[in-house]
């Protein structure tokens, strides 16, 4: 189970390696998911899944799409580090965060799933 603090409580922060994008979420994660898709193995991320309220993000960013284009990889527009993904469908409650912009103390002792992922 996740560790819930709320947004009342401490907040779980990370940001981009530059700092321009930085990332608030509600959970600690306890399982990151390291997904093989063509995107994820490349850029390397481990992923954290979320609400969409559960997430804040700050900062500009790039959006890349691909294939079917259902969703949007965010990336930041100064140092390039990928964030996270939101559904181009608001009403698909989920979103993925790169646990990697988020101090390792944070995200180190989390269990790592690997899924194959989709293309
Ligand atoms: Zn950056």
């Amino acid at each position: 189970m996740a560790r819930r603090l709320g947004f009342d409580a401490r907040m779980i922060e990370g940001s981009c390696h530059c700092g321009a994008v930085r990332l608030e979420v509600a959970s600690a994660p306890v399982e990151l998911t390291s997904c093989a898709c063509s995107i994820c193995s490349r850029t390397g991320a481990l992923l954290t899944y979320h609400p969409l309220k559960d997430v804040r993000i700050t900062g500009a960013t790039d959006v890349y799409m691909w294939g079917d284009r259902m969703i949007e990889f965010h990336r930041c527009k100064t140092c390039g580090c990928f964030t996270h993904w939101l559904p181009v469908d608001k009403d698909y409650d989920r979103m993925g965060v790169n646990a990697r912009m988020m101090p390792r103390e944070i995200w180190s002792g989390a269990r790592v799933r690997y899924t194959p992922g989709p293309d």
